[in-house]
């Protein structure tokens, strides 16, 4: 099997019609391989979180395909796209959204419960995925105990929990300082390479866009290389 996990092929997205009709992506095509991490450098409004929406099934083309793990996404039905986005895309925003009632541990095991594992199973995951991301430590404590470098951590952990084939972020280091973001990003690269899952992770910060495999942005809606 082909390992380009995340793969859009002639991708057109726009937004109302006439002539305020904004193209955002307009034939673009993007390959991400398994245990790549991409960066997504582009200025505010280019189309960023329309790209990372499209590739985690969130939006739809209007033409196109989106492929993940070799599923084309175009003619599929809502409970279908539902059900592979659940079980092939992890996703991180810039801000944690992990439950405040709920320690690190149980905020990484409640998507496996969700998706049916035994408790048993689930905690040893979530301890494996927190071991990874350098968090194990504080397990029991809930987010407002922890760091805002932590928190994001685990937010990670929650994301990889159900062995996403495609991790996709959205500027998970933008609200934290810079040696932080630095922890942060290691974690999420050690994390990648571990679980060869194909990374999209959208980003202002340049010094970490540089330690990708790879850097692209969107221009004249396309998705094309970037150097910086
Ligand atoms: P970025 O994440 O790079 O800041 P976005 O993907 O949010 O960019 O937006 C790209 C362009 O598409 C912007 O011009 C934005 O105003 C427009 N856009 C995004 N979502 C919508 C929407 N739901 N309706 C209308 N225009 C939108």
């Amino acid at each position: 099997m082909s390992n380009s996990y995340l793969r859009l092929s002639g991708v057109h997205r726009h937004y109302g019609e006439g002539a305020t009709q904004v193209r955002v992506l307009d034939q673009a095509d993007l390959v991400v391989e398994s245990g790549e991490l991409v960066a997504l450098v582009a200025p505010s409004g280019a189309g960023k979180s329309t790209l990372l929406h499209l590739c985690g099934l969130l939006e739809s083309p209007q033409a196109g395909e989106v492929e993940i793990v070799g599923n084309k996404t175009s003619k599929l039905s809502d409970r279908s796209r539902t059900q592979l986005r659940r079980n092939t895309v992890g996703y991180v925003y810039q801000f944690h959204h992990l439950l405040p009632e709920f320690s690190a541990l149980e905020n990484v095991t409640m998507p496996q419960l969700i998706a049916g594992k035994s408790p048993a199973d689930a905690d040893k995951r979530a301890m494996e995925l927190l071991d990874i991301l350098g968090v194990a430590p504080r397990a029991a404590h809930r987010p407002a105990e922890l760091s805002g470098g932590e928190q994001q951590r685990v937010a990670i952990a929650r994301a990889a929990a159900n062995h996403p084939r495609v991790i996709l972020a959205d500027e998970p280091t933008g609200n934290l300082d810079p040696d932080t973001s630095d922890l942060v990003f290691q974690a999420l690269q050690s994390l990648i390479r571990t679980e060869g899952a194909a990374a999209l992770i959208a980003t202002h910060n340049h010094d970490l866009a540089k330690r990708a495999d790879r850097i692209v942005t969107i221009k004249a809606g396309k998705v094309v290389p970037h150097s910086l």
